[in-house]
Order: C-alpha cells, then sequence, then structure tokens
C-alpha cells in the first residue's frame, strides 16, 4: 500500500481523470458493503470507461502495490466484493453497454457492467434470453455474474455461468496491465487449457473482465408454473423427486421454508394465500401442450401432499400474481426476520450455498433442521432446489461474541453436511472471505489438498503482487 493515499489519488486522477475517481467519504462507504452486511471502507472509488482504463489501472497497482477490488453491484453474499486493506474498489458501472447481438451465432458480446435484466430486455426483442438469472439480476451485472460463477432461478435446466461464456477480455495485474483475448466467439473452440473457464468463478482474484462473448437461448414458447404449498418440508424434497422421476426437466425450480414464506409474505405483497413450505416450478412447453402440462403439474403437486396449489399459465400470468416475488423476496425476508431477532441495525446474515445431489434432499433439509437445535439458532432456507442447491440462513449481531461464535461453527458444520451427502460447500456465491476454511475442508474430504497448493501458484501467476482482490478465495 503505498505510504501516501493523497499522493495516490492524484496519481489516479491523472492516470484516468478526475471525473472517474470519487474520494467522498459517503458514496466510498456505498462500495464498500455487501447486502448481507459485510463491510470494510476503501479508499476510493474508480470507474473505468474503457479497457484502455482498466489496463493503466492494473499496470498503476503492480508497480505501486496498490489493492484493487474489482465490483459489479456488490450484490455478492460471500464477502468476494467488500474490500480488504485500504484499497481502491474498481467499479464497472460505466462500462454497460450491450455491443452486438448476433441471433444467427447465437452469441452477444456485452461488457462487463451491463447488468442481467437490462441484457434480456435486449434480447427478448429479438426472441432470446441470456439464461442464467440470478434472483439479483434487476442489479447484478454481467461481469460479477461472470467472477462468481452465479446461477439462478433457471440453473436447474440451463446450469450456471461456467455454461454460457465463450470468450472473455481480461486485464492482468502485471508490469504491462497486459490486456488477453480468450476464448471464440464460435460455439466450439478449442485453446489448449480452459482459461475462460478459470476466469469463470475467480471472484476477481486473477484479472479483471472488461468484455465477454455470451451464448443465448431462444425464449421458451410458453411456461407453465405451479406455486405449491406443503405442510412438511420433507414433503417439498418428495415433490422434486416426485417430478424429476417422471423425466421432466422443469425450467425453474425454487423452494422456501415456512418460516421464509412467513417473512416474505410481510415483506412483499402477493395475491396468493402463502403459508407453509413453498415449490415453485416451471415448465417450458410449447403451446399445445401448455393445458397437459398445467394439469399434469397439478396431479404431481397434489399427490405430494400439497396444501394449496395455484396454477399460472404462462411467465407473465405468474409475475403479476406474484408467485416470482415471493422467491426474489428470500434475502430480503430473511434479513428482516434476522434484524427483529438480534434487534441490531447491524446485524450480518450468513447464508449457507451448498449442494447436495437432489436424491439427498429430504436427509439435507432435516439434517439442516436438527443442527438448529444444536447451535440455538433460528434458521431459514431457501434456494434452488432443482439442482440441490440450498441457501439456510441465520443472522447475528457481530457485537455478540459468544452468538458470532455459534454461527461461524453452525456455518461450518452446514457446510460438512453437504460433503457427507456427497455435495459441495459452494454452488453459486463464491467462497470469497466466508468459506475458505469450506474450501479447505472439502478438498480435504476428497483426499485432494493439492488443489489448493495448484490454485495458489494460479494465483501467483495471475498476480504476481498479489494486488487483485487479495484475501478472498485461496
Ligand atoms: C437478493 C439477492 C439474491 C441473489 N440471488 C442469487 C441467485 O439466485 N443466484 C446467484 O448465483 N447469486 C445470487 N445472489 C448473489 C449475487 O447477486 C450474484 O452472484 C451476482 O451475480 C453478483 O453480481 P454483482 O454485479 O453484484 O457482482 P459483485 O458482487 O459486485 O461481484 C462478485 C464478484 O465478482 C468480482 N467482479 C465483479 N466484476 C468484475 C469484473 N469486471 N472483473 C473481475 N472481477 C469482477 C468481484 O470482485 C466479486 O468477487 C443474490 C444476491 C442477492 C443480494
Amino acid at each position: 500500500m503505498p505510504s501516501n493515499p493523497k499522493r495516490l489519488l492524484e496519481d489516479l486522477k491523472s492516470l484516468l481523470g478526475r471525473n472517474k475517481v470519487i474520494e467522498d467519504e459517503a458514496i466510498v462507504r456505498l462500495y464498500s458493503r455487501e447486502p448481507s452486511g459485510l463491510e470494510s471502507p476503501a479508499l476510493a472509488v474508480v470507474f473505468p470507461e474503457t479497457t484502455g482504463d482498466v489496463s493503466r489501472l492494473a499496470k498503476y497497482a503492480y508497480s505501486h502495490d496498490l489493492r484493487l477490488f474489482p465490483q459489479g453491484s456488490s450484490t455478492s453474499l460471500s464477502g468476494s466484493a467488500v474490500p480488504l486493506d485500504e484499497g481502491v474498489v474498481v467499479t464497472f458501472e460505466h462500462m454497460n453497454r450491450v455491443r452486438e447481438i448476433s441471433v444467427v451465432d447465437s452469441i452477444t458480446v456485452v461488457e462487463p457492467g451491463v447488468r442481467i435484466d437490462e441484457l434480456n430486455l435486449e434480447l427478448a426483442g429479438k426472441g432470446y434470453m441470456f439464461p442464467v438469472d440470478p434472483a439479483s439480476s434487476a442489479v447484478a451485472t454481467v461481469g460479477g455474474a461472470i467472477n462468481s460463477g452465479a446461477g439462478g432461478m433457471r440453473s436447474a435446466k440451463y446450469g450456471t455461468m461456467r455454461d454460457w461464456v465463450l470468450g472473455l477480455e481480461i486485464v492482468l495485474p502485471d508490469e504491462h496491465g497486459s490486456v488477453l483475448r480468450l476464448g471464440c466467439r464460435t460455439l466450439k473452440c478449442r485453446q489448449g487449457y480452459d482459461l475462460v473457464r478459470l476466469i469463470v468463478g475467480s471472484e476477481g482474484t486473477l484479472a479483471m473482465v472488461t468484455e465477454a462473448v455470451l451464448k443465448i437461448a431462444p425464449l421458451p414458447e410458453q411456461v407453465v408454473v405451479a406455486l405449491a404449498f406443503y405442510p412438511e418440508l420433507r414433503d417439498v424434497a418428495e415433490a422434486v423427486v416426485a417430478v424429476k422421476e417422471q423425466g421432466v426437466q422443469p425450467y425453474i425450480m425454487e423452494f422456501m421454508d415456512d418460516r421464509t414464506v412467513e417473512a416474505a409474505a410481510k415483506t412483499v405483497e402477493v395475491s396468493v394465500e402463502a403459508s407453509g413450505h413453498m415449490f415453485l416450478v416451471g415448465v417450458d412447453v410449447n403451446r399445445e401442450a401448455a393445458e397437459r402440462t398445467a394439469s399434469w403439474l397439478s396431479r404431481t403437486l397434489s399427490s405430494a401432499g400439497a396444501t394449496r396449489l395455484y396454477v399460472a399459465g404462462t411467465v407473465n400470468e405468474a409475475e403479476e400474481r406474484g408467485f416470482f416475488t415471493l422467491r426474489r423476496s428470500l434475502l430480503p425476508a430473511q434479513m428482516r426476520v434476522a434484524r427483529e431477532i438480534t434487534g441490531s441495525p447491524r446485524t450480518l446474515v450468513y447464508i449457507g450455498d451448498i449442494a447436495v445431489p437432489p436424491s439427498k434432499l429430504v436427509d439435507a433439509v432435516e439434517e439442516l433442521r436438527s443442527l438448529e437445535a444444536k447451535y440455538g439458532l433460528f434458521t431459514m432456507i431457501g434456494g434452488h432446489i432443482g439442482d440441490g442447491n440450498l441457501h439456510p440462513a441465520v443472522g447475528l449481531d457481530p457485537r455478540n461474541k459468544e452468538q458470532a461464535r455459534r454461527v461461524e461453527e453452525w456455518y461450518l458444520e452446514v457446510m460438512e453436511l453437504a460433503l457427507k451427502l456427497g455435495g459441495t460447500i459452494s454452488s453459486e456465491h463464491g467462497i470469497g472471505l466466508l468459506k475458505r476454511e469450506g474450501l479447505r475442508r472439502e478438498f480435504q474430504h476428497l483426499g485432494s489438498e493439492k488443489a489448493l497448493e495448484l490454485m495458489k501458484g494460479l494465483k501467483r501467476l495471475f498476480d504476481p503482487k498479489g494486488v487483485l482482490n487479495p484475501g478472498k478465495v485461496v
């Protein structure tokens, strides 16, 4: 870290232009936190507008040991986007153009600061979509989603970012601020080791992404959406199995437990009676099959024990009736309850991000509930249940040291539970600050401790001075 911050800020202003550097404390603070409540102040925020700006910044950081913290909209829930040391936040919000959409080539070329919903608005005009849709898609950026390896509600069918990134332009934090173009704009592409996939999910620790070539998919003709509520957690897991056993691969399969549903129903307005454990399923169909699918879904969900069931023939109808609003309010609802319980405005929410094989969901939800008694914590669970991705959450007041210790132990045991059931500690939110020990345990569980050494070696290769998002992942 340069010893003279004033001088550093002057340097950055002459490097990028005065209007691209903000040091006002109140504004900088807005870029220094995540919705989970994690925060740590940065020195300044810089707003590059071109790859050239990013390259100059990277070169300067290398030669002056300046810490850089790349950021999209800072909605990460793992601590991956908060600054740690006295460094500078690099926000990509001014690099936010959709440069190209080619339906013939099935691609779009975008700058990293494009928000996912904005991209999808443009694509919808051409009958296409970018399928990775984190529940934060109204603000989440493509650069942030690439670097956190994000998934979303449609992941049950379409997978995560690693399945949709074809090419990247990246800037390395080296003596030249080197700009590299990786991957291709064709669907098939072999370039030796797959560096594109290495960057996806690297959480801004290896390089800064300045452009991406993404695959796009046609919008489905119609999606039938069912919203069901169940009295027992076990019933939901069984409903998932019942749908999957029939060989259907739904477009959406989401879940919230009864506590989260209750809190969500108080947080947002919906036109259905929401109580019990929620299961939201969407199946994409052609128009002719819509009615048949709706009655098949109703039968299957009712047989699994649904006490309330609502079916919408289209996504628009489901949106109007608030089916998705309920699911999207998962985090705000969890935050609200956590604050009520701790009584502290500084409440942190620890959100797990485990995945288990869907066949193990029943065991996972039951064991999660039993951990609650062991640690004396009020747990709320939701997630993308179609791919076995669960987000159990608890709140804590960081001033209460004894509670903080219990939450940290709980968080580790949740990750251990996923490993025991053949799953993983982290599905889509990234490792960030919160899951570094979990990552170590996952490799230990697999007898592959050396993988961490390889990762540390890769970090040194890409970022020899350790200036890019230090303290995260490895
Ligand atoms: C309400 C809510 C719901 C959410 N739902 C989901 C969900 O359904 N699925 C899911 O996967 N996640 C979800 N998340 C987590 C998060 O929103 C997503 O991972 C999202 O993709 C992050 O986008 P962002 O622009 O906010 O990135 P940020 O949080 O700003 O950054 C994420 C990571 O990417 C790095 N980064 C950002 N831009 C660049 C760049 N250009 N170059 C290099 N590194 C960069 C950052 O350093 C950080 O490590 C949710 C979060 C919230 C608050």
